[in-house]
């Protein structure tokens, strides 16, 4: 049965949707989109559907992350509706509903709540990184005050929250999509196959990068390594890089102080990756090179200078290491590293971060009605 909510729209506007309430329906923003295509009518039908007050509609789309945030659609509105803004908002409102604790809901809503939030758990991070004390020996002078294995006993507990967020938010993602699938896609369709295509799209960013081959479109004419999909691509890369580096560095453990030690690679070069897409992505922002990057809220703000934060003091660490480098600031800087990766892990179910894994569900569930 559809229900509607009379306070859906002002409910949106606290995600950061502004002026949708203006669009008439032309469709001239859906008609610009890259993206659509017979079957889709983002962004027009996702701002219908939130100016009528069809929330469950909503969140059983994967229309909102079919979007990349390119922003033609808003340069275009005959009404300054702002599509495009009006589509991440809505990721932030989903993101929000699918995580049951609250914590997503008061960090996306209020920026002081979203600053307390993360300051606390920096300083319960770093309390508890500094009384733990293990009962073996210290062996290298950088874990002199953050001590190895104390690193990955908390480490293993916040991947453990962070994992169970995760697991709870896709299942609450899944039931609401299969819901919406058996009402409007009855036919069987080959799982595998979607499987590959969300896994081409997420090693190509194919979708993304034909956002920019608009014809007027600012980026058309820029090098691909300046292009808004290759920052992403790179900052995405550069996460799973560091992911795989940790955790093969758990299972290796990590006697060494070569360069050359497989976790140190791995974790050397998406740690590159990820350095250059957020410096550049704080670049556009900081320039307002175009509307989409002169409208960051504050949680996107915080979560670059993070995963920025993490890859200077990554590669500084590094450096520390390879000069043998046993002075104060380099252990001020290993517990800043830290306690900012971890937050960063942490506040992965529950921050914007969350798309990472939203998005390639989202696709799979558009790709399998693709392929029907
Ligand atoms: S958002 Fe703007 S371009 Fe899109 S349908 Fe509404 S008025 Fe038209
Ligand atoms: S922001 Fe870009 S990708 Fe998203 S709906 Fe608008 S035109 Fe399409």
């Amino acid at each position: 049965m559809t229900k509607i909510d009379p306070y859906f729209a002002d409910e949106l506007k606290k995600y950061g949707a502004e002026d949708f309430e203006a669009c008439f329906n032309c469709g001239n923003c859906t008609a610009v989109c890259s993206l659509t295509e017979q079957s889709l009518f983002f962004p027009r039908m996702m701002i219908r559907l939130g100016i009528l007050g069809l929330k469950k509609e909503i969140l059983a789309s994967p229309e909102p992350w079919l979007c990349y945030s390119c922003g033609d659609c808003s340069e275009t509105c005959p009404r300054q509706a702002n599509p495009g803004q009006f589509m991440a908002a809505v990721r932030r409102y989903a993101i929000a509903s699918y995580e049951p604790t609250g914590i997503t809901k008061l960090m996306f809503r209020s920026s002081s709540w979203f600053i307390l939030i993360t300051l606390t758990i920096a300083i319960f991070l770093g309390f508890f990184l500094l009384i733990l004390k293990p009962e073996t020996e210290v062996t290298r002078w950088i874990f002199t005050y953050l001590p190895y294995d104390v690193i990955h006993f908390i480490g293993l507990i916040i991947i453990t929250i962070t994992g169970v967020s995760v697991i709870w938010g896709m299942a609450a993602m899944i039931i609401r999509f299969r819901k919406n699938s058996v009402n409007t896609s009855p036919q069987k369709v080959p799982f595998l196959k979607a499987i590959r295509a969300v896994i081409h799209e997420i090693a190509t960013m194919k979708r993304y990068q034909s956002c920019d081959k608009e014809e007027g479109s600012f980026w058309k004419q820029k090098p691909f390594y300046l292009k808004p999909w290759f920052i992403h691509w790179s900052i995405m890369w550069g996460f799973i890089g560091l992911l795989a580096a940790t955790i093969l560095d758990f299972l290796l453990k990590d006697p060494a102080s070569t360069i050359w030690w497989p976790s140190r690679i791995i974790g050397t070069m998406a740690g590159l990756l990820m350095l250059f897409g957020s410096s550049l992505a704080i670049f556009y922002r900081l320039k307002k090179i175009t509307k989409v990057y002169d409208e960051t809220c504050l949680a996107d703000w915080i979560f670059l200078f993070f995963i920025w934060i993490a890859g200077v003091t990554g590669f500084w660490l590094e450096i520390s290491v390879a000069l043998e480098a046993d002075i104060l600031v380099n252990h001020v800087v290993f517990i800043i590293h830290t306690v900012i990766s971890m937050e960063l892990v942490l506040l992965f179910a529950f921050s914007k971060f969350a798309h990472a894994v939203y998005r390639p569900l989202a696709l799979f569930f558009y790709f399998k009605k693709q392929s029907a």
